[in-house]
């Protein structure tokens, strides 16, 4: 059949697996580095299935490590796919499986903490904002350490439509420890509900896609994993800059056992912080004794657009930090304090 011999071709030629590669280049997963290898090839064909169709495929993979996900998203018909890897070990058993896909594997040694995406793929490749995503996705399974700066750092990118997100509304599938999957896909009320799942959930869809028990990695973790596959939206649920956001969430969640308004309160300097947490609660018409994870995404957006209407009316309020402030304050006690000239009263 015609349609099945186009996806033969697709297919690597026999290699040796996953453990032979680990035990031919003697690459022994590294502590320090929190590697974890997967090995079973169904799963991680599972994993990679949650990215949706690669046929013709540009994917950026993070973490190749030695290739269990590289040869599932080449196998899955991938075209053009970049892999960036920290550690110079894993390169030469990348340059084995890049000889088996002759044009169709790029490998990068790099940190992807800083690796330039928005110079990784054709710009022809790139889809206005409002259209269909382009055909580029990002996967990965990264130490937990990596994966939760990284995801920040990315949503921020998609917010301002930078690095990865130049090219349009790049997908993305990647891993994380359960407990912050958890975190990123929380519902309002949930136990879970946190910053990351309002900083995830006003820039994309977020869908928990499932949980890799950690006996599933050599070596195992002391935790289980949760896949997570992330779709930016057209349109952002809150229009406000993320670092506005960031700043109003950051301080709502300080204090995630109490009123909100309490949190609320902080972003404001202490001469004028009852009255203006309060005009910026009635502005927003939020009920100042929602507690922090009771909050919808419309309420922290109503919170954000009124915490910005107040910032325009009182520019200096924007640079304003309450622990910057508790910081000073507590370093002022200590000249004092440590001052021999200075007498107590
Ligand atoms: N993807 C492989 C797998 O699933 O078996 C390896 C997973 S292991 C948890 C994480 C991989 O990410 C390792 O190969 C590690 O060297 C790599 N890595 C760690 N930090 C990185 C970084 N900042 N940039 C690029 N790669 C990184």
């Amino acid at each position: 059949m015609a349609a099945s011999g186009k996806v033969a071709s697709f297919r690597l030629p026999p290699l040796p697996t996953i453990g032979e590669v680990i035990k031919l280049y003697n690459l022994r997963a590294e502590k320090q580095l929190s590697q974890n290898f997967l090995l079973d090839m169904k799963l991680i064909d599972k994993l990679v299935r949650q990215a949706g169709s690669l046929k013709g495929a540009h994917v950026c993979e993070v973490g190749p490590g030695p290739g269990g996900l590289t040869r599932s998203i080449l196998n899955a018909g991938a075209k053009d796919l970049l892999v960036v890897e920290k550690d110079t070990r894993f390169i030469p058993g990348l340059k084995l499986l890049s000889e088996a896909a002759p044009g169709r594997l790029r490998i990068i040694h790099g940190d992807i903490l800083t690796y330039r995406m928005d110079r990784g793929f054709p710009l022809n490749i790139t889809k206005p904002w409002e259209h269909d995503p382009p055909n580029l996705h990002i996967i990965g399974n990264l130490p937990f350490s990596v994966a939760t700066p990284l995801i920040i750092k990315w949503l921020e990118s998609m917010a301002n439509r930078t690095g990865p997100f130049m090219y349009g509304r790049t997908r993305l599938t990647l891993t994380f420890q359960k407990e912050v999957a958890e975190r990123l896909t929380a519902s309002t009320g949930s136990r879970q509900r946190s910053r990351l799942s309002i900083m995830a959930q006003y820039l994309c869809t977020v869908r928990s896609c499932f949980t890799i028990p950690g006996r599933a990695f050599v070596p195992k973790p002391e935790v289980d994993v949760g896949v997570v596959h992330f779709t930016p939206l057209v349109q952002p649920q809150i229009q406000q800059p993320f670092k506005l956001v960031e700043k109003v969430v950051r301080n709502i969640f300080q204090f995630r056992r109490k009123y909100c308004r309490k949190g609320i309160e902080m972003l404001f300097p202490e001469a004028c912080r009852l009255e203006l947490a309060e005009e910026m609660m009635r502005r927003a018409d939020v009920d100042p004794t929602l507690r922090p994870t009771e909050l919808t995404i419309p309420h922290v957006r109503a919170l954000a657009d009124a915490y910005a209407h107040l910032c325009t009316k009182e520019p200096s309020l924007i640079t304003y930090e309450f622990r910057e402030e508790l910081r000073l304050k507590h370093l002022d006690v200590l000249i004092l304090t440590s001052d021999p000239t200075h007498i107590a009263p």
